[in-house]
This record gives C-alpha cells, sequence and structure tokens, in this order.
C-alpha cells in the first residue's frame, strides 16, 4: 500500500513529481492525523508551526513582523531548505518522533522504514528513500515533527547552526534561495559579513508566508502584483460562473476568498488595494451568478451577509480588511509572543484559547451583520421583507452551501442556479410567458399555485415519497397512501373528512409509540400567495396545520386508534410545529440507528427538503403546461405497420 504512481507536476522549469497514495492509505493517514491531532502539536512545540495549530501561519507573520520592526532587531533572515519534504533523512526522522511522539512512531515506522516504491506512468519504477511522501496525509506532521529537535538546537546562533546541523537532519539551506532583509543603515556591513554566504541581502523586504514584511514602498509592490494576480483568477472565475454558477459559487465560498480573507488577516493597511477586486465581485462576479442581475447598494450589502442572513456570503472586502487584521493579532497574540519569547515547549492552554479567540471574534462579526441587516430591513418592501425572511430560515440556503455533488443529486445547472438565485431575492425571472394555459396572468406566484400541468402535485408527491423512504429506515410498515377504515356510523367532530375513499399520505407503525400507527399528511404553501400575504409565516403554516388537523385527526384517534400530524411546508423552506417535531423524531431515531450525530442526520433532512423543494418549485416554473407535441400528428397504431418483416 505504500507504493504510489507518479505524476509530473510542470513546475515550468522541470516537473515535480508528485506522489498520489493509494485512497486506503490516505484515509487511513488523514484519520490518524484526525486522531492524534493534539499529540502531535503537542510534541511538534510552540516553534514548529506546520504541525496542525490553529492560525499557525497567521502567528509566524505576526511574530516575525514584531521581532523584525523592534528597535534593537538588525535583520531578518529568511531561509530556504532545497526540496526540504524530499529530503529529509528518514532514519533521523523515525529515530525523533519515535522519542518525540511516540503515539504516531508505529504507523510512520510501518509507512517510512522500507524505500516505498514510486511507479512512473508508462514504466519504470524509483526507490524513495529519503523525505516524506507528497500526497500522503502524514507527510506534513511527520516532516514537523522530524525536524524539531533542529529548531530547538538553532534557537540562537541560526545561520551557524543551521548549516551545520540542518544536513544531519536531511535540511539543505540554500542560499541563493535565501534572502537577509536588513535595515537600510546596516546594509553595507550585513553585505561584508555575508559576503561569501551567497544568500541575497535586501533593504526593502520580503514576501512572507503569504504576507510580506519590510517597507511600506515594496509591501505596496508586492501586494499590488498579488491582487493582480488573485485578480486574474477571479476573472477567470466569472467566466466559469457563465455556465456552472453552482460550481463557480461553492469554488468562491470555500476555497477562492480564503486567499483574500489571510492576506487581509496577516497584512496590515491593504484596504485601498482590495477596491479592484471588490469591483469585480459586485460588478462582474455577482451578476454572472445572478442571470446577469446587477445590485443596488443596499442588494449588494444584503449578499456580503453570511448565508444563514439571507446574504451569500461575498464581503465588501474593503469593509472588514482593517477589522480582519485586528482580529488576526487577537487571536494569535499570544503564541506569536511564545515565537518573540523563543519558548519551545508547547502550551495547550494557548491552543485552546486561539480557539475561544476565535469564537469571541466570530460573536463581534455576527453582531456587526445583525446590525447591517436590521438597517436593510428597515427599508425593505414587504415582499423583500417575507423572501428575507425565507432565506433566514434553518435549511433554506442548503442550496448554496453544499458542495455541488452528482452523485448525491446536489448539482444544479445554470437555469436551476439561476432561477434559485432570484427565487431568494424575489427578484425578476426572466424568460417568463406572460399567460399562463390556464388563461390567467403568469407570474412567479401563479406558477406555483397552478394546477395545469400536475407539477403541484408532482411537487408534493415528491416531499411524501421522500419522507416516507426515510421513515422506512426506522420504522416497520410504512404505506404510501393508507386508505383510511370506512365509516360505520362513529360520531366524529363536525369539519371531519368522512368521504370512504379517504386516504392520508403515508403511514407507519411504531413512530410516536409503540405498536400504534402514526399517519401523516403533506401540504406544501406559496407563502406568497394572495390568501397567505397578509399573515405572518407562523399563522400561514399554523392555520394549514389546523385545517388538516380539523379534517383527519378525529377520524384517525377515533376510528384508527392512531395518531395524525400534518406536515406542512412552505415551497421556500419553513416547516410548522408538528412537521418539525415530526423531522427531528425522525432524525433522532435515524441518528440512533446509523450511529451518527443528531444534528447531522437534521441537517441532511434539511438539505434534502431544500433541494426537493427548490426543484419541484423551478418544475412548477419551467415546466410545460402545454403539450406542443400534441400537434404533431403520430399515430401509435403505426407501429405495427413499421415492424411487418418483408416476407421475401
Ligand atoms: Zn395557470
Amino acid at each position: 500500500m505504500v507504493k504510489q504512481v507518479l505524476i509530473p507536476l510542470n513546475k515550468n522549469p522541470g516537473v515535480r513529481p508528485i506522489g498520489v497514495g493509494e485512497v486506503l492509505r490516505r484515509i487511513i493517514g488523514k484519520s490518524i492525523t484526525s486522531v492524534l491531532q493534539e499529540d502531535i502539536i503537542e510534541s511538534a512545540g510552540s516553534l514548529q508551526l506546520c504541525a496542525g495549530q490553529p492560525a499557525g501561519c497567521e502567528a509566524a507573520v505576526t511574530a516575525t513582523r514584531k521581532l523584525f520592526e523592534e528597535e534593537e532587531s538588525d535583520a531578518l533572515l529568511l531561509v530556504d531548505a532545497t526540496n526540504a519534504f524530499n529530503s529529509l533523512n528518514r532514519e533521523a526522522m523515525l529515530n525523533n518522533i519515535k522519542s518525540i511522539c511516540p503515539a504516531l512512531s508505529t504507523y510512520v515506522y510501518n509507512c517510512y522504514c522500507t524505500p516505498s516504491r514510486l511507479l512512473i506512468m508508462g514504466g519504470g519504477e524509483i526507490a524513495s528513500a529519503e523525505g516524506t511522501t507528497q500526497g500522503d496525509p502524514l507527510a506534513m506532521p511527520v516532516y514537523a515533527v522530524g525536524i524539531t529537535p533542529l529548531m530547538t538546537i538553532i534557537k540562537k546562533e541560526a545561520l551557524g547552526k543551521t548549516s551545520k546541523f540542518g544536513p544531519k537532519l536531511g535540511y539543505n539551506p540554500n542560499p541563493s534561495k535565501s534572502w537577509l532583509v536588513v535595515k537600510p543603515e546596516l546594509y553595507n556591513e550585513a553585505k561584508q559579513i555575508f559576503e561569501n554566504t551567497r544568500i541575497n541581502i535586501t533593504v526593502k523586504g520580503r514576501a512572507y508566508l503569504g504576507s510580506f514584511i519590510g517597507t511600506n514602498e515594496e509591501k505596496e509592490l508586492t501586494v499590488t502584483k498579488k491582487i493582480q494576480s488573485l485578480k486574474e483568477e477571479l476573472l477567470r472565475l466569472c467566466q466559469i460562473a457563465r455556465s456552472e454558477p453552482q460550481a463557480a459559487y461553492c469554488g468562491f465560498i470555500t476555497g477562492f476568498k480564503n486567499k483574500f480573507m489571510y492576506l487581509m488577516r496577516t497584512t496590515p493597511g491593504i484596504k485601498q488595494y482590495l477596491k479592484p477586486i471588490d469591483e469585480i465581485l459586485t460588478n462582474d462576479f455577482l451578476p454572472a451568478i445572478s442571470d446577469g442581475h446587477t445590485l443596488s447598494e443596499s442588494g449588494r450589502l444584503l449578499v456580503s451577509l453570511p448565508t444563514r442572513y439571507g446574504g451569500l456570503a461575498i464581503p465588501i472586502l474593503k469593509d472588514i480588511a482593517d477589522k480582519e487584521f485586528e482580529f488576526s493579532q487577537y487571536i494569535t497574540s499570544n503564541i506569536a509572543q511564545r515565537i518573540i519569547d523563543q519558548e519551545t515547549k508547547s502550551d495547550m492552554s494557548q491552543i485552546h484559547q486561539v480557539k475561544t479567540r476565535k469564537f469571541e471574534c466570530s460573536i463581534k462579526r455576527d453582531t456587526s451583520y445583525k446590525e447591517i441587516l436590521e438597517k436593510l430591513r428597515r427599508d425593505m418592501t414587504p415582499e423583500k421583507l417575507r423572501a428575507n425572511d425565507f432565506a433566514q430560515l434553518k435549511g433554506s440556503s442548503s442550496w448554496l452551501t453544499s458542495i455541488p455533488l452528482k452523485e448525491d443529486n446536489l448539482l444544479l445547472n445554470k437555469r436551476e442556479f439561476f432561477d434559485g438565485m432570484l427565487f431568494r431575492y424575489r427578484l425578476p425571472i426572466k424568460f417568463l410567458p406572460s399567460t399562463c394555459v390556464c388563461g390567467l396572468k403568469f407570474d412567479v406566484d401563479h406558477a406555483m399555485t397552478c394546477k395545469k400541468g400536475g407539477f403541484i402535485s408532482c411537487r408534493h408527491d415528491e416531499i411524501r415519497d421522500m419522507l416516507a423512504k426515510m421513515l422506512d429506515e426506522v420504522c416497520r410498515d410504512v404505506e404510501i397512501e393508507p386508505a383510511l377504515l370506512p365509516l360505520t356510523g362513529e360520531t366524529l367532530i363536525k369539519t371531519s373528512n368522512i368521504t370512504n375513499e379517504a386516504r392520508l399520505d403515508f403511514s407507519a407503525r411504531d413512530f410516536w409509540n409503540r405498536g400504534e400507527r402514526a399517519f401523516f399528511d403533506v401540504r406544501v404553501v406559496n407563502p406568497f400567495a394572495q390568501r397567505h400575504k397578509q399573515q405572518k409565516l407562523e399563522s400561514v403554516l399554523k392555520n394549514n396545520e389546523r385545517e388538516k388537523k380539523t379534517a383527519y385527526n378525529s377520524r384517525v384517534i377515533i376510528i384508527e386508534h392512531g395518531s395524525f400530524a400534518p406536515v406542512v411546508m412552505t415551497n421556500y423552506g419553513g416547516i410548522g410545529r408538528e412537521g418539525e417535531h415530526f423531522v427531528k423524531t425522525l432524525a433522532k431515531k435515524l441518528a440512533t440507528k446509523k450511529n451518527i450525530v443528531e444534528c447531522k442526520i437534521v441537517s441532511f433532512i434539511r438539505t434534502k427538503l431544500c433541494f426537493a423543494l427548490l426543484r419541484a418549485s423551478l418544475l412548477c416554473l419551467r415546466g410545460t403546461r402545454v403539450l406542443n407535441v400534441k400537434k404533431l400528428n403520430i399515430d401509435l397504431n403505426e407501429i405495427e405497420l413499421v415492424n411487418v418483416q418483408p416476407n421475401y
């Protein structure tokens, strides 16, 4: 399992062979790192920042900048090691890990005690005897722990000791790629001291861990250059968004956005350089994911909020840059201080403090989101207010936050994604007919209620079948559309449905109580329909629940000796009280059966419901209510004629 197939990565010039390990090995590696995370962090000490400490890189930048800017600091030496990962001395590494992090030792020993086979595509094979293997999830922690002793040795006299002890561990400093950032008045002196080392010397400053340390002028140059390259990447993402908006949006939120966030958190005073990015986000990216719609200023502010507040989590960077830098300083201040003090031993309480402080900052962020939202809501029309209410409901943004996986049926095409987006903000939807087949004016709300074409019942059946399917996992005797027992003279409350053919949507045994049969009925309502427009959302759900209850409750209790619960939801998400209780109970049962945390099941059910409702709504909106093909005259009786074989 330790052998790997090599894939050449174009490094222009030359190639770097990337080893991609067996999936099983990657899974094992990931599991081990996740279980041993605390051990790894603890044994790597507080100076080794690539072992998985939260905010480790940010702390390194903060500490280094602070150290360099101090009066008595003369220079900053940035050492580059040649092919660091691949040349780590394996024997030394295995020995170090054995004594520093015993918990990790056995697995690492088994993986690395003999040279692993690296297969070259198209034939050939190399034995890898040094370093950690690329593609191994343990590569980073193993490297981090394996090289730790060097950090203890070089605490002082870094330069001399690194070149003396480094190579023994497989750490070979590369002077031509190393830089000395020196204070201007010491430049000449530095030049003399480092004369024969081939180390580059500068007074301007250098990029460091994705940030910059040095003079303001050079910072401006570096940051502008970086932003320029990010700008090009973002424009490419806009291009993708035009045909695959869901993938582009997901890519932005889960990955690309973090590039800016990191830059803002580690580099002070870059607010003004972020303007071009904000412009692209507002003028290109947002229109690209919303079918060309350009947002007003308040609309832009709304989408900058997290999805749980009805936004899209696409921040206005210049507004948050300074605050994010401040947050990062606060979060990392104590770890950074330990780096400055060259404290080698790790202190787990500091690591936990980072988490607490991160949480504090997220609360502060949240407060400001709430303030912005409150202000925006004051100027919203009743319709937009209601749309925002819905967008804030639990689970109603799942279609935005889920990773678009085709296998899990979470992938939307551009039309679906655009419509979903315009739906969410009650924006005008393009390419709709003006009149419906039924003769009435066609708009979004008519589409959600028009019975023509059978889409309304499709929507209902879809939700019914989905809930019944999940129920079937945990209950016996699940039945779809169970017929109710006929009446034989029983007295029911007046409003009851007493027709003999009455059916409910689904039933199951042992759901609420052992042995009892539970009946359910689903209803999907449009909260923007004329009759609901004036009511509060809770009342809309409650009234619909009551209607169902008065029709069936007494009949189910008296005649079936069972229980009845209406599952009422709106086509924008949001479930009534009884439906919510049903979902939570179902989740609890599923959680026990599958041995998964309950909240994960709840969010799974919400996601499934969200996608089903969205798809159903889009079908109501875009489905063809008139059969154009009827005009074509195809007589199915001709099948026989066509298939007559000539009889030679
Ligand atoms: Zn109609």
